[in-house]
């Protein structure tokens, strides 16, 4: 269904309006009173901007916050509902006082504190999860990553395989959708050079809050603007108040004229599993789990032990090749 004028031109100025850095004038008295709510749309050291009733805010955030006694290493993430005072404020910024409890969370392990987790993202509703078919291959080990991460978060993954125009026999594509088709995951196929699946995948994004996941390469930002033209994921900078510095965003949240939200998720590959262990991943592979319990040695390897009832299970066709392959991969990446 194609989206009429009047909601193209109000995306439009919408999209426009929100790729503007947020550069407060020293004249203007912030809109806010103490405590107001609002979200946090984009991210960067030490500084977010949040949107309210429309308006949006660049803010400071509270020491008392970052100093947090938490096991994150950063603070505030985009998404989360945050509440802003003006305090001292004269020129249109605030500082953000306290964060409202999170309904969801993505996390990934920090790579330069270990022990530590950083958040990605907060409050979203579902995962997009983009895999082109080609160019960059169908790589089904990081589909199925990104869908236990989705999981874990108590998250709902939709796979979304771009660049079918690329495909040269469909019914290839369709036999490597099967295992999850038939787990009864959500899945679209898309191009977005020739617009089909668009409307789908409108659909499946209209009034939610969707992170998006996947490689870079495989078509996300050209998928963003076919669903609402004009729109670009590529809204890397925050411009800091007075100082003309740009300072890398993390992720950026962006709204979509048929409603909702869409944010880009960097870093997707450590996405989630940190801290899953090894005898926890069958849990994620619902044909799998049952027939790990049946497997002969209690540590089974799921390789070549006599009496494993996994690789029965691929034999018989109980277990689909392609989900063999990114369970084994996967697991050798996890610690007992
Ligand atoms: P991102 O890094 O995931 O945001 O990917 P981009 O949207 O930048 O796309 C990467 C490249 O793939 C660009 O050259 C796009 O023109 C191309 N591309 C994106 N979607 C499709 C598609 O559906 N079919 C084909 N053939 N190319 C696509
Ligand atoms: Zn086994």
């Amino acid at each position: 269904m194609p989206i009429d004028e009047g909601d193209r031109r109000r995306g439009l100025e919408k999209a426009v309006l929100w790729a503007t850095e947020v550069k407060p004038s020293p004249h203007s008295k912030s809109p806010i009173t103490a405590g107001e709510l609002g979200t946090v749309v984009s991210v960067s050291r030490g500084l977010c901007v949040v949107e309210i009733n429309g308006v949006r805010l660049q803010c400071r955030i509270r020491g008392k916050l970052t100093a947090a006694e938490t096991s994150f290493t950063n603070a505030v993430v985009v998404g989360d509902e945050v509440k802003v005072s003006s305090d001292g404020m004269e020129s249109g910024s605030g500082i953000v006082e306290d964060v409202v409890p999170r309904t969801s969370l993505l996390t990934r392990a920090d790579v330069s504190y270990g022990h530590l987790r950083q958040l990605i993202v907060a409050n979203v509703d579902q995962v997009l999860i983009v895999s082109s078919w080609r160019e960059p291959r169908f790589w089904p080990e990081l589909v199925d990553r990104c869908i236990i991460a989705a999981q874990r978060s108590g998250l709902m993954p939709i796979v979304c395989i771009n660049k079918v125009d690329l495909a040269v026999d469909a019914a290839e594509t369709r036999d490597a959708l099967q295992p999850y088709e038939i787990l009864g995951h959500r899945i679209i196929t898309t191009s977005a050079v020739t617009g089909e699946g668009i409307c789908m995948l409108r659909k499946v994004l209209r009034d939610k809050k969707t992170a998006l996941a996947g490689m870079s390469g495989t078509g996300k930002s050209s998928l963003i603007s076919a669903v609402h033209p004009g729109l670009s994921l590529r809204i890397s900078h925050v411009s800091k108040s007075g100082e003309g510095r740009h300072t890398t965003t993390q992720a950026t949240m962006l709204g979509l004229d048929i409603g909702g939200f869409v944010v880009d998720t960097p870093g997707i590959r450590e996405f989630g599993l940190s801290g899953l262990r090894r005898h926890e991943l069958a849990a994620f592979y619902p044909e799998i789990a049952p027939l790990a319990l049946k497997c002969r040695f209690n540590n089974c390897s799921h390789v070549e032990e006599p009496g494993c009832a996994v690789m029965e299970g691929l034999r018989n066709g109980a277990v689909y090749l392609s989900r063999y392959h990114s369970f084994r991969a996967i697991r050798g990446t996890l610690s007992e």
